[in-house]
């Protein structure tokens, strides 16, 4: 069973307690923010469960890497809070299920990840993506899965990620250019807080444009 890596000694020497005072959607002073996170840790009742947007900042804000986004998560699923409608979180678990629907170009070491969204396909041509043109994966099986923190469902997470990073493994992927700023996250954070190896190594779109437009600077 995965377990978060988070460390309720880290929460309890902060005085600051950034995860939640510089929340962009809960307002909450240093003390109040303290007692709130508090009982998130103990697992008791806060509207902080409710009030959350899923934002994601909080794990940006915390300075010590302690994942208070996926502990949230963690508790909205426990206490059944569900951050999106029922029918909507049921809808998209049972379309992003595996189903041996992939589908593959000609994959090489050096891979776009196209997701579970074939229209990121567009975001991957012309010149800057000529190492790439050919070489992505695309469907449940290569799917990043981070849509469920905004889902309240970490177990599907949890239940689906290790193999899907072993999918893309198995394809002798050794860079994963990520057009999709979640899959970047996904295997860059979330995999990690829950001590799953990745095995290759991760580009941001945007780091992957950077490189390249360096690359042919004399070409702009
Ligand atoms: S999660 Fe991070 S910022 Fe929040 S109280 Fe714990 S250590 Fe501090
Ligand atoms: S993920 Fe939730 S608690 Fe964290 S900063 Fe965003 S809205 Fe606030």
């Amino acid at each position: 069973m995965l377990e978060l890596k988070f460390d309720k000694k880290k929460c309890a020497d902060c005085k600051a307690v950034s995860c939640l005072v510089k929340c962009q959607y809960i307002d909450l002073n240093k003390t109040e923010a303290k007692k709130e996170w508090q009982k998130v840790i103990n697992g008791e009742d806060s509207f902080v469960l409710d009030a959350c947007t899923t934002c994601y900042a909080c794990e940006e804000y915390c300075p010590f890497g302690n994942h208070p986004f996926y502990l949230i998560v963690e508790r909205q699923e426990e206490k059944n809070v569900l951050a999106a409608p029922r029918a909507l979180i049921k809808q998209w678990v049972n379309m992003c299920a595996p189903s041996g629907k992939f589908m593959l170009g000609d994959v090489k070491e050096k891979t776009a990840s196209l997701c579970f969204m074939p229209r990121l396909g567009s975001l991957a041509q012309g010149k800057l993506f000529e190492d790439v043109a050919t070489s992505w994966i695309l469907g449940a099986e290569f799917f990043c899965n981070a849509v469920y923190l905004h889902f309240s469902r970490m177990s599907v997470i949890k239940e689906r990620l290790p193999k899907v990073i072993e999918n893309i493994s198995k394809q002798g992927t050794k860079e994963l250019i990520c057009l999709h700023d979640e899959c970047y996250a996904t295997y860059n954070s979330l995999a990690p807080a829950y001590g799953i190896d990745v095995p290759f190594k991760t580009i941001h779109y945007m780091e992957h444009l950077y490189q390249k437009l360096k690359e042919n600077k004399s070409g702009i």
